[in-house]
């Protein structure tokens, strides 16, 4: 492991890894277009990771020269909700990060039914990783926020991945930047400016829109336009359309209504209505409070309450999550209280 890497960045910026810091098992997590991503252990930290290797077509000089100056100032931000870059890998071209052993809120969509209180602290917990890049100076901007960039670590906290990846300077003009981003899969998270002529390059609005799509995403457990064309989605949401209100499930608690409030103000069609996160994270804030479940659970002491076969002793069923728990938060029921798999 070396400290003193590529010329074009000083020491201590970053760590510059070679295939032999690594144990011999990599194990694929993650496989796109653009690359793999492989869980493996680093022999002298002792610690698993995440290594991002970029395919060959991105493999190229200059990108690889990119990424390295990329990394070098990502991978001095540390925070609670991002995702902790240790270095890069020269051979072949990677990114070497934290491992985040429960995988992407994408995938956590499709697989499990999330409880409100969940949801709630979910989406607060984005808006905390969000604010944090946008108060650094300059403000980082992320522009690839979707699901399949949170990431959940074991208790299934969100951080915040591959931020700072993409720069609308690297392209030609903006139709090429939405190319680029329509490939990856990201379309719904553009917001309707990009779509213009203009070539004002995306500023923090950018990203508060795809956070209310990501919002959205995670309130209705669905995918904003599935199957929907390129063309189609671009004309709706230049007009102003947005994805259904009504699709957020009848269940929901009343709190739920200024989390709708906020998800629309942030996907206001003038950038300049939209919320800074610095707002918004008050808001979620004070909202995930209200439906924190330690506070509106007691241990059960009426033992009258009818509880599912399954459930741990001294637990009280709560209507509002339709789950149960002790109010503490460090069981290994947290899977159960905050989540059950889909059938
Ligand atoms: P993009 O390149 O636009 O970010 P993407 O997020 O879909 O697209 P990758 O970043 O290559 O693709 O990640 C693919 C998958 O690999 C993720 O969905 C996640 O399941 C897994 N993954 C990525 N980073 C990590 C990590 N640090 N820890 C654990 N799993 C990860
Ligand atoms: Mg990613």
């Amino acid at each position: 492991m070396s400290t003193d890497p590529a010329d074009s960045c000083g020491p201590e910026k970053f760590r510059l890894f070679q295939n032999d810091d690594f144990e011999a098992d990599w194990v694929k997590v993650g496989e796109r277009a653009f690359g793999r991503v492989y869980k493996v252990k680093l022999k002298l930290w002792r610690e698993t990771c995440a290594v991002k290797r970029f395919s060959a077509s991105v493999s190229g000089t200059s990108s690889y020269r990119r990424m390295i100056e990329e990394v070098s100032k990502t991978g001095k931000i540390k925070f609670n909700y991002i995702v902790s870059v240790y270095g890069v890998c020269s051979e072949p071209p990677a990114v070497v990060m934290e491992y985040m052993s429960s995988g992407s809120l994408d995938a956590l969509l499709t697989t499990h039914d999330l409880m409100w209180p969940k949801k709630f602290l979910m989406i607060h917990e984005v808006t905390m990783g969000m604010n944090f890049l946008h108060s650094m100076s300059p403000p980082l901007l992320h522009l690839n926020l979707k699901p399949a960039n949170i990431l959940l670590d074991h208790h299934l906290h969100v951080k915040i991945s591959d931020f700072g990846l993409i720069k609308w300077e690297e392209f030609s003009n903006n139709t090429e930047f939405i190319e680029h981003l329509t490939v990856r899969g990201n379309l719904s998270y553009i917001p309707p400016e990009t779509f213009t002529q203009s070539c004002d390059p995306p500023g923090p609005k950018y990203d508060v829109y795809s956070f209310s799509i990501v919002m959205w995403e995670i309130l209705t457990q669905k995918k904003a336009y599935p199957g929907a064309n390129m063309m189609t989605v671009l004309m709706k949401v230049s007009s102003g359309k947005r994805p259904s209100v009504e699709k957020i499930p009848d269940d929901q608690p009343q709190e739920c209504e200024a989390l709708v409030d906020i998800m629309q103000r942030c996907w206001q069609q003038d950038s300049s209505d939209r919320p800074p996160f610095s707002d918004t994270v008050r808001e979620t804030e004070a909202l995930s409070e209200l439906l924190k479940i330690p506070d509106i659970l007691q241990p059960c002491k009426d033992k009258s309450h009818k509880l599912p076969s399954n459930a741990p002793r001294g637990f009280k069923r709560d209507p509002r999550t339709r789950s149960f728990d002790s109010g503490e938060d460090n069981s290994e029921n947290s899977i159960i209280k905050f989540l059950s798999k889909k059938d």
